[in-house]
């Protein structure tokens, strides 16, 4: 099941995601909080009671964590303060996994840096 999840994530081609489109409201999605340089949005297919995206506005060579440079570190800490801020708005005061899948075996099919904020419910370990 791992390799055939795997196998149907697309691959990193620096090229336009659905991301830009949300980031854009080309198309609709469900906003939690959105400032000058990050949105967080409710997940299309949540994987818990609360499933939310957080991503950067400007991609800016982020495809994905592995691509991180010395410049990305200010946006990088945003990404994971609005984790927190996300989970707060939440209510998840009993605790919640932060997540960011990264390449083919880390299961990325979006390649737009995004911090997966998951909660609501008992979270196992370790994941599949
Ligand atoms: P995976 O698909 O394995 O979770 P990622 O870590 O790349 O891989 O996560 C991409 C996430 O984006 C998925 O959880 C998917 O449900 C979500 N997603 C894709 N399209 C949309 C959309 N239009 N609106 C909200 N979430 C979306």
């Amino acid at each position: 099941e791992a390799a055939a999840k795997a196998a149907a994530t697309t691959a990193d081609t620096g090229g336009p995601t659905i991301f830009d489109n949300i980031i854009a409201k080309e198309i609709p999605s469900n906003i939690v909080y959105e400032d000058e340089k990050v949105l967080a949005f409710r997940d299309i297919n949540p994987q818990a009671p609360v499933h939310v995206l957080v991503i950067p506005k400007v991609r800016d060579g982020l495809t994905g964590l592995d691509k991180a440079e010395p410049r990305h570190a200010e946006i990088l800490g945003q990404l994971l303060y609005t984790a927190k801020v996300v989970a707060e708005k939440e209510g998840l005061a009993n605790g919640y996994r932060v997540v960011i899948n990264n390449g083919g075996e880390g299961c990325q099919s979006v390649y737009h840096l995004h911090v997966h904020v998951l909660g609501g419910r008992q979270m196992k370990w370790p994941p599949g």
